[in-house]
């Protein structure tokens, strides 16, 4: 039986008073909750903090980028072992901001993957197509594209602990989201391409979430799909009470 994983991304709003402020007001709110798992991504900037504000809930912090390098000279860079240290526990990897604006590739992506696992956190990998590639047919190929690529040369072992956020690039930010019916089609179709590289008995385990304008009004009929363990939600995560609104349609 998978847990629903619920997310929040933060993305570059916030700085760290309004984010210790919103995490104790969720921290309240979600105090009885019991059958989802709560992660909230947050800015570098705010992640220590993050993690003290969230201590002895059932809350836990994400970083959205990591570098996948123990340490060097890398100046500016996070490293995953600076996450582990500080409390961390998940890490965003692969979102299409990264993809499109910082040319991120499914190699670079599959290193961070790699990285976040061997030090015992656990990757968020976003895959997602575009606008153009639905309408051109061609949403599957660049999902699996982008899964062979983010998940390749993995062990079982480490592949069912990866999360999978499959979010459709033309649903991010626009209000406009994927019927339950066709998310769920595509979260089908996700979980094949794993059974594929990695064996029915991992595919079942892997938590695959929704992400893509999920907002209060659509996360019940979302989540209640059978391949639909979850979401990553943008902007109704940012205020505590709608993002509450979400997890209590999960729980
Ligand atoms: C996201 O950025 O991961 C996202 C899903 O954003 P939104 O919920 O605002 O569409």
């Amino acid at each position: 039986m998978r847990r629903l994983v619920i997310a929040g991304n933060w993305k570059m709003y916030k700085n760290n008073k309004e984010a210790v402020e919103t995490l104790t007001q969720l921290k309240d709110l979600t105090k009885d909750v019991k059958n989802v798992d709560i992660v909230i991504g947050a800015p570098f900037t705010c992640l220590s903090d993050a993690v003290k504000t969230v201590e002895g809930s059932n809350i836990k912090i994400a970083a959205e980028n990591v570098y996948p390098k123990i340490e060097g000279a890398y100046t500016g860079e996070i490293s995953p072992k600076m996450l582990k240290d500080i409390g961390v526990t998940y890490v965003i990897l692969g979102h299409s901001e990264r993809r499109e604006y910082f040319k991120e590739s499914d190699e670079f992506i599959n290193q961070k993957v790699k990285a976040v696992l061997e030090i015992g956190m656990k990757p968020i990998l976003c895959i997602g197509e575009k606008l153009e590639e639905r309408e051109g047919g061609k949403t599957l190929e660049v999902l699996a594209k982008q899964i062979k690529g983010g998940l390749i040369d993995l062990s079982k072992e480490a592949a069912e602990k990866v999360i999978i956020a499959y979010e459709p690039v033309w649903a991010i930010g626009t209000g406009k989201t994927a019927t339950p019916e066709m998310a769920e089609e595509t979260h089908k179709a996700i979980r094949n391409v794993l059974t594929e590289m990695f064996g029915k008995d991992v595919a079942d385990k892997v938590t695959i979430q929704y992400g893509g304008s999920m907002k209060p009004e659509n996360a019940k009929d979302l989540l209640s799909q059978e391949d639909i363990d979850g979401g990553l939600v943008g902007g109704a995560s940012l205020k505590a009470d709608s993002f509450f609104e979400i997890i209590k349609a999960g729980n």
